[in-house]
C-alpha cells in the first residue's frame, strides 16, 4: 500500500480525551487514510515522528484573524502553534456582510484589530462571498459566525434608535442567510460599535432565528456593565431565543471570584441551557484604544466618530470617562499604531506616552487616536496569570487565543504562544489537566460544539488536519517584552493533508490548503 504521507512511530492523542496510543498515521489527499501499524506500507513522504505526539490540528475559537487569513503569506504566528482552523468574526464585528455603503466603515473601524486596509478590499458583500475569497488565500481552514453589528449596520444604518418591526425582519433574514451559508451562530461584542446600542429584547428577538439551526449565541458580554449582570443578560437572551450560549474570552473581573462566575453558569446549565465558553491562557487583555471612547461617538458610524473627537468640548468628556473607569494608565501599553511615526511609543505605557508629549492626559490620548485614524492597539495588564486557572480547568472551557496580530507590533503574546502554553505551562508545569484533556479542549470539544464535521479527532477517513509536537519540550517563548517568538517543540502542522509548517519554516503552497468549512453541513 502506498500513501502520500506516513507519520511513523508517533504517540497518537486522538482528541477525544482517550489515552495516547502508539501508531503510524497515513494520509492520502486531504484525508487520514489509515491509523495503525504501517510497517509494510510506503509513502511519497515518510516522516519519523517517534518520541513525538501526533494530534488533531488545534481549533482557535476566538481570534481576530479575519484580515490575516485573506493574505496569501499565511499567519505564521498561528500556523507555528499548530492552529489549523480559525473561527472568524468574533465579537460581532467583521468585514462581512457589508454593502457599498458599509464596507469602508468596517475596514476603517477594524484597522487596529483585524488588519485590513482599504486597498485590500476584495469586493465581497455576503458572508459567503467573503469566505470564498478567504479560502482561496488561507493556509488555515476558516469557519464563520454572523457578526451582529455588521448585520445591524446593513439593515438599520449606524443609528442608536430602537430597531423597528420591519428592520427586525431584515435582521432576521440576514441571520438566516448567514446560517444557511454555514455560520455556526451569531456573534456579538456588546462593548463595541453599534451593538452597544442593542438591548436585551432586540438581541433575543434577532437570535430566535438560531433555534431553527441549533445555532449558538456567541458573545463578548457587556463587560462594562459588570460581569455578572452581563452574564445574566446573555443567559436571558438564549433562554428567550431558544439557542445555545457561548461566552467569549471569559475571565474573572472584580468584584466576582471564579466560584461566583462559574457557579452562575453551572446554575443556568442545570436549568437546561447548553453553555460553553473559551479562555485564552493569560490574564492580561488586549484591545483597541478606541474601546475607551464613549458610545455616543459611534452614533453616526466609525468614520464620523472623528467629528466627535475633534470637537473642543470632547476633551472634558473624555477626561471624565477616564476618571469614571478608574483606568490605571500605568497598566495600559501601546502595542501598535497605524502611523509608523508613533513606532517609538510601541511598548510604552499610556502614562509614559502622555508624559513624553507634555500634554494633558485627555489631549494626548485624543491626539493619538485622531492622528492614527482611531487605529491604536493596546495590551492591558490585568494581573497574575494564575487567575485564569479555575476558568481553564472548568469542563465547559475550550481553547481560544483572542490573538490580534499586527506586523512588527508589540502585540499580546497570546498571538504567538497560546497553544504551547496550554500544554507546556498548564499541563506540564501547573498540572491543571492531563495532556489528553488539553488536546480535547483544543480539538474535538470545539469541533463538536460548533458543528465542524469530520475534524477535531484523528480518525480514519476524517480530514487530515494535524499537529506534531514534543510533549516534553513544547513551551511558549512569547513574552510581553518580546512577544514575536514562535513556541518551541511544535514540529509540524498539516492542513487538509498539506504540510504548512515544518521545524520553524512556513511552507507556501500555490493553492492555499485552507478551506471554508460550513458548520453543520458536510
Ligand atoms: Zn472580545
Amino acid at each position: 500500500m502506498s500513501y502520500d504521507i506516513i507519520l511513523r512511530g508517533g504517540s497518537i492523542i486522538d482528541g477525544t480525551g482517550s489515552p495516547a496510543i502508539q501508531a503510524d498515521v497515513a494520509i492520502n489527499n486531504e484525508r487520514i487514510a489509515e491509523i495503525g501499524n504501517l510497517a509494510d506500507a510506503t509513502a511519497a513522504s515518510e516522516i519519523d515522528v517517534s518520541g513525538l505526539v501526533v494530534a488533531p490540528g488545534f481549533i482557535d475559537t476566538h481570534n481576530h484573524s479575519d484580515g490575516w487569513v485573506t493574505q496569501t503569506s499565511g499567519q505564521e504566528c498561528k500556523i507555528a502553534q499548530g492552529i489549523t482552523t480559525e473561527l472568524l468574526m468574533s465579537d460581532g464585528i467583521s468585514y462581512a456582510p457589508v454593502n457599498n455603503e458599509t464596507w469602508r466603515e468596517w475596514i476603517y473601524y477594524l484597522h487596529s484589530l483585524d488588519g485590513l486596509t482599504m486597498h485590500q478590499y476584495g469586493g465581497w458583500h455576503s458572508l459567503q462571498d467573503y469566505m470564498e475569497f478567504t479560502a482561496k488565500r488561507s493556509h488555515q481552514n476558516v469557519i464563520m459566525q454572523v457578526p451582529y453589528a455588521n448585520v445591524r449596520s446593513l439593515t438599520c444604518g449606524w443609528s442608536r434608535n430602537r430597531v423597528d418591526d420591519v428592520q427586525m425582519r431584515a435582521i432576521q433574514r440576514e441571520i438566516r442567510a448567514g446560517m444557511e451559508q454555514g455560520a455556526t451562530g451569531v456573534s456579538t461584542g456588546l462593548d463595541y460599535v453599534l451593538q452597544c446600542f442593542s438591548d436585551t429584547d432586540e438581541l433575543a428577538e434577532a437570535c430566535s432565528v438560531l433555534n431553527d439551526f441549533n445555532g449558538i449565541y456567541v458573545t463578548h458580554v457587556r463587560y462594562k456593565k459588570g460581569l455578572i449582570p452581563a452574564i445574566n443578560e446573555a443567559i436571558e437572551i438564549c433562554k428567550r431565543a431558544g439557542c445555545r450560549l457561548h461566552i467569549s474570552h471569559l475571565k474573572g473581573h472584580d468584584p466576582y471570584p471564579p466560584e461566583v462566575v462559574l457557579g452562575r453558569l453551572e446554575e443556568a446549565a442545570n436549568d437546561g441551557l447548553d453553555i460553553a465558553f473559551d479562555v485564552y491562557p493569560y490574564q492580561c487583555g488586549s484591545t483597541m484604544l478606541n474601546f475607551l471612547l464613549p458610545y455616543t461617538v459611534w452614533e453616526d458610524g466609525p468614520t464620523a466618530a472623528m467629528n466627535h473627537l475633534t470637537a473642543p468640548s470632547f476633551e472634558r468628556v473624555f477626561e471624565q470617562i477616564l476618571d469614571d473607569y478608574r483606568l490605571d494608565l500605568e497598566k495600559v501599553i501601546i502595542a501598535w499604531t497605524a502611523l509608523s511615526d508613533f513606532e517609538s511609543s510601541w511598548g510604552q505605557t499610556l502614562n509614559e506616552y502622555v508624559e513624553s508629549t507634555g500634554k494633558s492626559t485627555g489631549r494626548a490620548l485624543i491626539d493619538l487616536l485622531v492622528d492614527n485614524n482611531l487605529a491604536v492597539l493596546c495590551v492591558v495588564d490585568e494581573g497574575d496569570d494564575h487567575h485564569v486557572h479555575p476558568y481553564l480547568q472548568h469542563p465547559m472551557c475550550m481553547f481560544g487565543t483572542d490573538a490580534i496580530e499586527m506586523p512588527n507590533g508589540k502585540v499580546h503574546p497570546r498571538a504567538f504562544g497560546s497553544s504551547a502554553r496550554m500544554i507546556g505551562r498548564m499541563v506540564r508545569e501547573e498540572n491543571l489537566f492531563s495532556l489528553e484533556e488539553a488536546v480535547r479542549k483544543m480539538t474535538s470539544f470545539p469541533a463538536e460544539w460548533f458543528g465542524i464535521e469530520k475534524r477535531g479527532q484523528l480518525k480514519k477517513d476524517w480530514f487530515a488536519d494535524l499537529v506534531v509536537f514534543d510533549k516534553q519540550t513544547v513551551i511558549d517563548n512569547a513574552t510581553y517584552e518580546s512577544p514575536r517568538q514562535n513556541p518551541n517543540g511544535i514540529h509540524l502542522s498539516i492542513v487538509n493533508g498539506a504540510l504548512v509548517y515544518q521545524d520553524g519554516v512556513v511552507i507556501q503552497h500555490d493553492e492555499a490548503p485552507g478551506q471554508y468549512l460550513r458548520c453543520g453541513v458536510e
